[in-house]
């Protein structure tokens, strides 16, 4: 078999049960990425999918040479199977792209055309007509860079989700970062690596059902923030001293009280400090547990993605097996 040109572009594509979206993904794609005039791979993740998608792929492959499969062996999440196509994929450039048509693949060749032009590291593709997305999506998703803006991620360009293009440079600085759970919408801003954005109205996905509960979406929320902000723990310092200096007021009206005689039943103020109290302490305990938490995964080290196989290095073995 003729070696396959080194790819120039690199489009990195996870996907979890989406059977029903990919045969009209594929047909939308493919002549984006053929009318590019340049060597590139799709790396498509399959993200432990237990639908048919493992079947379409391997069908789309025989007349799809540059569509490369990166298998995982269990459902790993949105953004470790990203980071394991990050991980395999050679190109120059590298766009990550949902699987589900809400961001248009007609954008890419604007993507690559401006980085080149501009001399930019990144663009980051962004959503400017979200009207597709449901009231909630969009209100959780104002709420979720305004807050992050607030601790201090800043760089992140609003409603840039993970359509994006990045150079080679970026690709291999965020694959060496140690961090394991990751949220690249945010790592990549924080490299601070030159960039640009170019911006597209959201659609609706085009077939098959959403892949992120609200649990799922809570739990990307709390990896943002702390992985990306100590600003919950200095609120914790803040309630603490703000707590000090109360109790010190209370303290001198309690003893102005017994001295003058006035100590009255109470019942009601005692039970509310105890409770206000109790309340922030248990706050700052969970905000410090999270912290904590962090660090205790981090030390375990446990890969966040398992490959199962890469069609790319299954077909070099082939061919050394039988040349
Ligand atoms: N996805 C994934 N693993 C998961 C969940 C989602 O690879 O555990 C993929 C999914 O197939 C899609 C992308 O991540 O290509 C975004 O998911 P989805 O469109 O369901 O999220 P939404 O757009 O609703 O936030
Ligand atoms: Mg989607």
């Amino acid at each position: 078999m003729p070696s396959a040109p080194h790819p120039v572009l690199s489009v990195v594509v996870p996907m979890y049960d989406e059977a029903e979206v990919l045969p009209l993904f594929v047909e939308r794609l493919r002549p984006v990425l053929d009318g590019l005039d340049e060597p590139y791979e799709l790396v498509a993740v399959d993200d432990g999918s237990r639908d048919r998608t493992p079947v379409l792929l391997q069908a789309a492959r025989r007349t799809w040479p540059q569509l490369r499969v990166l298998r995982l062996r269990a459902n790993a999440g949105h953004q470790a199977a990203i980071s394991a196509g990050l991980a395999a994929a050679r190109g120059d450039w590298v766009v990550t792209l949902d699987a589900d048509l809400q961001d248009p693949p007609e954008v890419i060749p604007e993507m690559i055309a401006r980085a080149r032009a501009e001399g930019v590291d990144v663009v980051y593709g962004v959503r400017t007509d979200r009207s597709s997305d449901t009231a909630f999506k969009r209100r959780t998703a104002h709420l979720f860079y305004a807050t992050m803006r607030l601790m201090g991620a800043t760089g992140a360009p609003d409603h840039a989700g993970d359509y994006r293009l990045m150079s080679r440079a970026t690709v291999d600085a965020v694959n060496a970062l140690p961090e394991d759970h990751r949220v690249l919408r945010l790592v990549v801003p924080a490299l601070g690596f030159p960039s640009t954005t170019v911006g597209y109205a959201r659609q609706e996905r085009a077939a098959g059902t959403s892949k992120y509960p609200l649990a799922t979406m809570v739990r990307l929320s709390l990896d943002s923030v702390t992985g990306f902000s100590r600003a919950p723990l200095k609120l914790a310092t803040w309630f603490g001293l703000g707590g000090f200096l109360l109790a010190v007021a209370l303290l001198g009206y309690a003893l102005v009280a017994k001295l003058t005689g006035h100590t009255i039943a109470g019942w009601t103020s005692t039970v509310m400090i105890v409770a206000a109290f109790s309340a922030l302490q248990l706050l700052c305990l969970g905000i410090l547990g999270e912290y904590v938490g962090r660090i205790y995964t981090s030390l375990q080290r446990r890969p966040t993605y398992y490959v199962a196989h890469d069609s790319l290095t299954d077909e070099r073995e082939r061919h050394t097996l039988h040349p």
